[in-house]
This record gives structure tokens, sequence and C-alpha cells, in this order.
């Protein structure tokens, strides 16, 4: 089968790293239903271990570390980690370039620090930076691979220089998404978080390739096992201490603490909540090309979480995604060719080399007609 779909979400079979198991249930449905969070005296006791072990080896002053963009789901872990565990954290925020991040991430940014946190902001060069993003476009059809590797090593860089062992990463992938690769010794465990797909372990060559030298990724580079081992560096994965962490819970409660947002137009960007990666715009075009590589956009992430939550039905979400998944703005991709240095009508050449086509038929320039049916598959 080219194409599966969950049979209780619309988690898919192609989606990287993950495997359904024999009743055609995802990995996140299957954890979901075992209600691993059940249990408030092991989700207690493991707190306490963890923040024992933080005022332990603290060395700094601060108990913890928290990468952040001053996005939802920054903004509803920092104040949990302040508020509801009483710790004293660090914020560690990559930015964008300033010809790349939004207006919205600007002030979304602002709002968080302002709520009361201190942040070390770290900036690239944008010159490099949009050589590695244009690199990671052509040659994995994945323009965020680099900023990725920049975004995600930023935090454990910080926590050995610092010596601040505990780093709070908010979703596990693994129990949110299916990204298996991810999986620790059980699910509060993140110190695998390097091992996605797109992180490969922080394999850093393919920057190499195209002449960049080793000196001008120093920030793009995640600490060696031995690195992390030597400074004691924990990662532990907030979600597993929260009663539900979620698109659409992260959203409300970041709103109400001052979040800025999109006005949801989900003709042009399957973000149908207005809510989530709004610190910059180039996203809308990563969302539409991992659509026509595995056949699942923005809408389904959203949606799979509401299917689980009760909060909207399979066949509701159905429609949904079939409306909106895919869907991205023009206007953005010209802005994007333009950043990257192509024409649009190279942009499609290169993304045409990434569409499945077992999943899509080529209609015309930048048109492709999906094969599979949502929720049932191919
Ligand atoms: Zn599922």
């Amino acid at each position: 089968m080219s194409i599966q779909y969950c049979k209780k979400c619309l988690n898919v079979s192609t989606r990287p790293n993950i495997k359904f198991s024999e009743d055609d249930i995802c990995p996140p449905c299957n954890f979901y239903a075992s209600d691993y969070k059940s249990d408030p005296e092991v989700i207690e006791d493991k707190l306490n271990e963890i923040k024992a072990f933080a005022k332990k080896h603290n060395q700094s002053g601060y108990d913890c570390i928290i990468g952040v963009s001053g996005g939802k789901d920054s903004t509803r872990q920092a104040l949990y980690v302040k508020e509801k565990f009483g710790l004293n954290p660090l914020l560690v925020s990559m930015n964008y370039p300033p010809d790349q991040i939004s207006m919205n991430g600007v002030n979304n940014l602002s709002n968080l620090i302002s709520l009361g946190f201190d942040c070390i902001n770290i900036s690239c060069s944008p010159q490099l930076w949009q050589k590695a993003m244009r690199h990671a476009f052509i040659h994995f059809g994945n323009w965020a691979k680099a900023t990725e590797y920049a975004l995600f090593a930023s935090v454990p860089r910080v926590a050995v220089a610092y010596q601040i062992p505990l780093i709070w990463w908010g979703e596990n992938a693994a129990a949110v998404l299916g990204e298996m690769g991810v999986l620790g010794k059980d699910l509060s465990d993140g110190n695998r978080l390097k091992y996605s797909n797109t992180l490969q372990g922080g394999n850093f060559n393919w920057l190499l390739d195209i002449g960049i030298e080793k000196k001008q990724i120093l920030q793009y580079v995640y600490p060696t096992d031995e690195e992390m081992d030597k400074a004691n560096i924990r990662i532990v994965f907030l979600d597993y201490f929260m009663k539900e962490f979620s698109l659409m819970a992260n959203g409300n409660f970041s709103v109400l603490r001052g979040l800025h947002t999109k006005k949801p137009n989900p003709l042009i960007n399957p973000d149908v909540t207005g809510t989530s990666m709004v610190d910059e715009d180039f996203i809308n075009i990563n969302m539409m090309l991992r659509y026509l590589k595995f056949g699942f956009g923005r809408t389904s992430d959203l949606v799979n979480e509401e299917i689980r939550y009760g909060r909207i039905t399979r066949d509701e979400a159905i429609k949904l995604v079939s409306l909106y998944d895919g869907n991205f703005d023009q206007e953005i991709l010209l802005r994007f060719c333009n950043y990257i240095q192509i024409s649009v009508h190279e942009f499609w050449e290169i993304a045409d080399g990434y569409v499945n086509k077992a999943l899509f038929e080529r209609k015309a320039e930048g048109v492709y007609v999906p094969k599979f049916k949502v929720g049932v598959g191919l």
C-alpha cells in the first residue's frame, strides 16, 4: 500500500520513522489509549526526581534551559516551568535572520521575555544561513533542515557552556507524531532528540559538501554524545508532565498571555487556527513540500490531536484535511524563491524530484492531484 491511514486518526504510514501496530493504529493513538499519564504518583515522583537533579547539578543559578521562539509552544513551556514547577529557567532563542523573521515573530519573542525571563538570543550570519537553506532545499527538498540544525543545537550548546544540565523540550515527537527515532528510555526521556529524521544524529557533513567550513557552522553543530555525557546533560519532554500539550491548548493559553497570531486563511495556509508557525512565513512552503513528499500537511497535524482529544470526529477531520492540506501561498513562494535566489520555474523543477509520484499525479507545473483518498489510502 502506498499510503495507509491510522484507523483512529488520520496519521499516515508514509511519515518518516513511523510504524503502525498490527491493527493499523499509529503509535500516538496507541500511546494515548495506554493512558500513560494517568497515574499522578508516577508523574509526581518522576518530576521530583528531575527537579532534584536540576538543583543538585545547578552550577549557574539557573535550574534549567528552554529553547524558545516566543511562539505558542515555547510561551506555554516557559510559563509552565516557572509557574507550576517553581523553577528558574534560562531561555535560549535561535533567531531567524532579520530578513526572514516576521513582525509576529519579533513581537512574540518580546512578549515572552517581557513576561519575566532572562533570554540568550543567538543569531547566525544571514548569508551563510541563506546558503544552507538553499542547499537544504535543493538536496533534501526541505529548506528547514539547515535551520532546524541551528535551532536544535543552540539549546544543548548553551546548556554545556553554562553548565545547566536540565533541558526542557516541549513535545515528544514519538508520542505526538509517531517519529519513533526520538523515542528514549520512556516517554519523558528526550536524550535521543537529535535522532529524528531531519537531524540524523546531528551529522553535518552535508553542509561541508558545499564548501562551507566547519568553523563557519559552529552554531549548527549539535554537541556530540561524549560532550553531552561529560556535561551530564539531560533532556526531558515537558508534555509528559502536562495533561494536554496540543496545538489547540498551547494556542489558546498563549493568546491569553499576549501571543500575536495570523488571521486564519486555510485556502493559502493549512494552519486553520492561525496560531502556529507565525514567526516566519517560509514554513508555508515547507508544509506544502512535506505534503507532496509524504501525503500529509499541516491540517493533518492539528486534526490528529483534536481527534484524540475527542473534540472532532474522524469524518469531520477528513473533510478539513481534504480541503486544506497542501494549500500554500503563491506570494510566499515567490518571496521564498527570491530569498534562496532561484526562479519559481526552477523551484518546481527541483520540487518535482521530491514529489511522491505514487501518491500524486502532475497536471501542470506546480499542480499536483492526489491519487489517494484522505482517510482511506491508496
Ligand atoms: Zn492514530
